[in-house]
Order: structure tokens, then sequence, then C-alpha cells
């Protein structure tokens, strides 16, 4: 069986994509790999975030590795908060204060469109590959539902009216930009590891 580091410590994220990848490759998190470094996003494009991870896996454990890295983007705000997502306002994964940020700086805004945006870098062999996935919808103009996590009570994905927080986890995972993102992967990867 092939192993592939998922360059992430988030249990839930590493479950998810080892369901989708079925029983053909082994996920490994960094914790599995003995790494414990706290790997800085300093990139300025989702792609640099993800390709830091990656890179930093590939360079020191030489293992086929990816990484990934995620966030909202609102027209109005000129795509913010975009890579800044997680710490919007201030404190990394206040979940709550950056939601109240958005919902502030959209008060009165008619235009809410938005999109969720998810790019993973694969390194297999030494090469690497890009995926992404995004989800197009509307920031609401308060919270509803209490599901998920982020932004996803003020979230309502395109062709629904209900808000991501008020969807099952099964909802949300196939239509959500993450799980787009991750079925390019494994598309990838189903393609590499054909008996
Ligand atoms: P990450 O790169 O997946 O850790 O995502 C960075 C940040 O983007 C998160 O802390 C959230 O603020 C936001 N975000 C990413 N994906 C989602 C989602 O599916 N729902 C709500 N917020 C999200």
């Amino acid at each position: 069986m092939q192993q592939l580091v998922f360059a992430t410590n988030n249990a839930h994220k590493l479950e998810e994509v080892q369901a989708k990848a079925g029983d053909k490759i082994k996920l490994l998190s960094l914790d599995d790999i003995g790494c414990y470094d706290d790997i800085e996003e300093t990139g300025l494009t989702f792609n640099d975030n993800a390709s830091i991870k990656s890179r930093y896996i590939y360079e020191r454990y030489s293992l086929n590795c990816f990484g990934d890295d995620s966030g909202l983007e609102i027209d109005a705000l000129n795509n913010e908060p975009g890579i800044y997502s997680a710490r919007y306002a201030g404190k990394h994964g206040d979940h709550d204060a950056n939601m109240d940020k958005v919902l502030e700086k959209l008060k009165g805004v008619e235009n809410r469109k938005a999109r969720f945006r998810t790019v993973i870098s694969l390194i297999w062999n030494g090469d690497e590959y890009f995926f992404e996935g995004t989800v197009p919808g509307t920031i609401c103009t308060e919270r509803s539902g209490a599901a998920g996590f982020g932004y996803d009570p003020i979230f309502q994905p395109d062709g629904y009216n209900i808000t991501f927080a008020e969807m099952s986890m099964g909802e949300k995972n196939s239509i959500s930009h993450r799980g787009r993102a991750v079925g390019q992967l494994i598309e990838f990867l189903n393609t590499q590891t054909k008996a």
C-alpha cells in the first residue's frame, strides 16, 4: 500500500480524505511521521501556503505528501479575508470575531457574493501538482445554523436557501470547496495507483 503524508494535524480533515481515498493509500498525519514543527504560513496566496507545507515535509522527510490552504473570498471586500480567513479579526481561529468583522464590513452592502476556495499542493515522486476547489455563494446578514466551523453560519452556497452551518456534514462535503479539491486529488492518485 502506498503511503502519503497529509501535512496537517487536523484529525477531522485526515479522516475525511482517508475515507475518500479508499484502501489503496494510507494517509499519515504530521504526528504519524513525528513532525511537531510549527510550519509557518508566510505565503501571499493559497497556492504559496499549500506549497510551503508540502515542500517543508518533502525536503525533510523525502516522502510523498500534500498540504492544503483554504479561505473565504468576498467580492465587495476585494477578496478579503482570503489567506487571512483564520485570523481576520486578529486572533487565530476566533470564528465568532471573524464573522462579526465580516458582517460589520458588509453592513448596507448590496453585493454579498463570495466563495470558499481550497488549494492543495501535492508532491508526488518529486513533482508538484496543484488541485483547486471553489464553491460560490452569498454572505447572509446574520448567522444561521450551528454545524460546521469558521464562516459556515453566514455562508449560503448558490442553489440553496440554507447556510453551510444548517447542512449535514455529508451534504456540505459533497459540494464544498475542500470536497471538490480533494475529489481532484483522489482522481489523480487513482490514476497513479492503478494495479
Ligand atoms: P484552512 O486552511 O482549511 O485551515 O482554513 C483557513 C480558514 O478559512 C479557517 O480557519 C476558516 O476561517 C476558513 N474556512 C476554510 N474552510 C471553511 C469552511 O468549510 N467553512 C467555514 N470556514 C472555512
